[in-house]
């Protein structure tokens, strides 16, 4: 979540005010460095001078000149060798302890570091705006317009690949969260932006309403996931932007503008998706359906069962999803399905206590004697995606290792089979696991009618992928589907409203706190990445989720992504009506010009 006013200071910072090249060498030895340049040869040179006659007695003067010189050298030396050790007071363990985090000195109190929920992108501001009205909020938007002054609008800053936030300044609307109408017999409801799904679900409750479908958490800010045209499942269920049937839009070029479906429809379609490009949304009115409680059931399957059952599995349940363990066969498949009103929830006794499904993985902590040092919780009272982070901390990066954490939680899940009923926004949720790299691409997957099966046969080659590259790969890969959005910048988009799509979600966890291994892992997440990319993207239509999609540093790929999202997405009208309503891009920020660069044609 959302991580700001909370001051750090960077190394960078440290570096600038302190420590300039320097002043770390002192002005004896630099002196003494100057005094003695050593030019390289020219690269063309004249054929070498004979050899110098025998070196005359040198005159005292020289001699001097000569004893300085080598003083020089030693006193250089010796400054050296003082200044090595003293930078490096290694203890004799040091080679055996883990990198540490910097320790930073307090920031100023206007500076704010903002970051995302895995940590994987963080900025420092000094400009972090928080209106509390609307009235605020033009203000903001008007005078940050007339100085050209960046204000990224930024929800609860979730996004894994940090798509709201901005160094250069940013606008929340975490204080204009309030539920402004409610219309029961229409069942919508409208809302200030900043409000979280949440907030909103639970004022909801007393009115019998509830949101269509939700993702896997419900931290966002309304704002926020619409936006990115964020996604839960269900094949019948479009994603959540498609639920959206009018809003308020506070633009820097033509101020506050209200737009529907019936009311400049055009733009509304682009801006329900529109990545915080077009305007920052301060009201949105959102189609609700009734209360409703879900029984979920959890089962264990494996590919040939799901090859032969998936048309039934798509169509029969409202949400369905299919969570593969890689180097495994286990296919865990959870579909939730309304209460019958005839005959109630299903009476079930599981087979297994949630104590015995924990064993395994458990059996694994102890195995490999991490059992906790009294600063720690109990491993009895970790939940089981905190005991994967746990085995996972172990060999991260040791593929063997991965597997055998894998057959673990194939294990879980089959001693977890069963049911389990409640409210549709409880159930719908999703424990992800800690922080985490993931890549999520969605693509067409037929219509519910004909299922492509396409979608199958993804996942058959992404595991061999893996399997073949030996890529350390955690559980699980997510799959899910949805029907198709009106929204054209929405990957879900479609021209014909009976296509379903599906996404899939790969993931590597950052179990550890330590910079190097973070980083180690953030490399091999990104070669696995890098290799479903080469051999899958392409040949399925699969584009990545807004909120997931990480911009290449490379020219080349960087040239290549922009060509391809201009042949998925109407790039050139997303970009027209940027500039009419945002011309100055103070709502931009890098990713956006990155992904969308304005093309003369504009
Ligand atoms: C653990 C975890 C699980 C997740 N599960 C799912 C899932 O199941 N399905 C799914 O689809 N996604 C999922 N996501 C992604 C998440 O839903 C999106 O990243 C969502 O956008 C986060 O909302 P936010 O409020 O944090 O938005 P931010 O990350 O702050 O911003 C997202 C975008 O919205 C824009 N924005 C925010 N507020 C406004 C506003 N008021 N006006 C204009 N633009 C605005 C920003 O500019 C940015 O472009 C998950 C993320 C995490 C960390």
């Amino acid at each position: 979540m959302l991580r700001a006013l909370n001051p750090k200071r960077t190394l960078k910072t440290l570096l600038h005010t302190h420590r300039s090249p320097k002043t770390l060498i002192p002005s004896s030895i630099s002196r003494s460095l100057s005094s003695t340049p050593t030019s390289p040869p020219p690269l063309s040179q004249p054929p070498p001078p004979p050899p110098p006659p025998p070196p005359l007695p040198q005159s005292s003067s020289s001699t001097e000149a000569e004893i300085r010189k080598y003083l020089g050298y030693t006193v250089l030396l010796i400054g050296c060798g003082i200044a090595t050790y003293y930078s490096f007071p290694f203890p004799v363990n040091a080679r055996d302890k883990k990198a540490q985090i910097f320790r930073y000195a307090p920031l100023p109190d206007d500076l704010h570091t903002v970051s995302n929920w895995s940590g994987t992108h963080e900025v420092k501001t000094r400009t972090f705006l928080q209106p509390e009205s609307l009235e605020e909020l033009e203000k903001i938007v008007k005078e940050a317009n007339e100085k050209k002054q960046r204000i990224r609008p930024v929800g609860s800053g979730l996004s894994p690949n940090g798509i709201g936030l901005s160094r250069a300044g940013m606008v929340n609307l975490a204080l204009m969260d309030k539920v402004l109408e409610v219309d029961k017999g229409k069942k919508t409801v409208r809302v200030q932006a900043g409000i979280r799904v949440q907030q909103l679900v639970d004022a909801l409750k007393e009115h019998g309403l509830t949101l269509q479908n939700f993702a896997s958490i419900r931290e966002q800010q309304i704002g926020g996931i619409v936006q990115v045209g964020a996604h839960g499942t269900g094949a019948r269920l479009p994603p959540i932007d498609e639920q959206v049937t009018s809003m308020k839009l506070v633009t820097p070029a033509k101020g506050t503008i209200e737009i529907s479906k019936e009311k400049e429809p055009e733009l509304f379609y682009l801006a329900r998706c529109g990545l915080g490009g077009l305007g920052v949304v301060a009201e949105v009115t959102i189609q609700c359906v009734e209360r409703h409680e879900l029984v979920e059931h959890t089962v264990v399957s494996d590919m040939k069962e799901i090859k032969k059952n998936h048309k039934k599995l798509l169509s029969e349940n409202k949400h369905v999803k299919y969570l593969y363990i890689p180097y495994t066969d286990t296919v865990v498949v959870v579909k939730c399905n309304p209460v019958s009103k005839w005959s109630g929830p299903p009476k079930f006794n599981p087979k297994y206590s949630h104590d015995e499904a924990m064993q395994h993985p458990t059996a694994g902590l102890v195995t490999c004697r991490i059992v906790p040092d009294g600063s720690e919780p109990d491993i009895n009272e970790l939940s089981f995606t905190e005991l994967r982070d746990k085995l996972l901390t172990l060999d991260p990066l040791n593929k063997d290792h991965i597997v055998k954490v894998n057959q673990a939680e194939a294990e879980f899940w089959r001693k977890s089979e069963g049911y389990r009923v409640g409210w549709s926004d409880e159930i719908l949720g999703f424990d992800c696991g800690g922080q985490q790299w993931v890549s999520e691409t969605c693509f067409p997957a037929g219509t519910l009618a004909k299922p492509s099966m396409k979608e199958l046969e993804y996942i058959e080659e992404l595991k061999q992928l893996i399997e073949k590259e030996q890529i350390p790969a955690p559980a699980p890969i997510e799959q899910r589907w949805t029907a198709c959005s009106k929204s054209p910048m929405s990957p879900a988009s479609c021209t014909d409203e009976n296509d379903i799509f599906s996404w899939v979600g790969i993931i590597m966890y950052l179990p550890t706190m330590d910079a190097r291994q973070r980083k180690e892992i953030t490399d091999e997440f990104f070669h696995y990445r890098h290799l479903t990319q080469l051999r899958l993207w392409d040949r399925y239509s699969a584009f990545e989720h807004w909120a997931k999609i990480e911009v290449p540093k490379d020219k080349d790929e960087l040239a290549a992504l922009q060509e391809r999202l201009r042949q998925r997405f109407p790039v050139d009208a997303y970009n027209k009506a940027r500039k009419e309503l945002d011309p100055n891009r103070i709502l931009s920020n890098v990713k956006l010009e990155k992904l969308f660069p304005m093309s003369e044609t504009v």
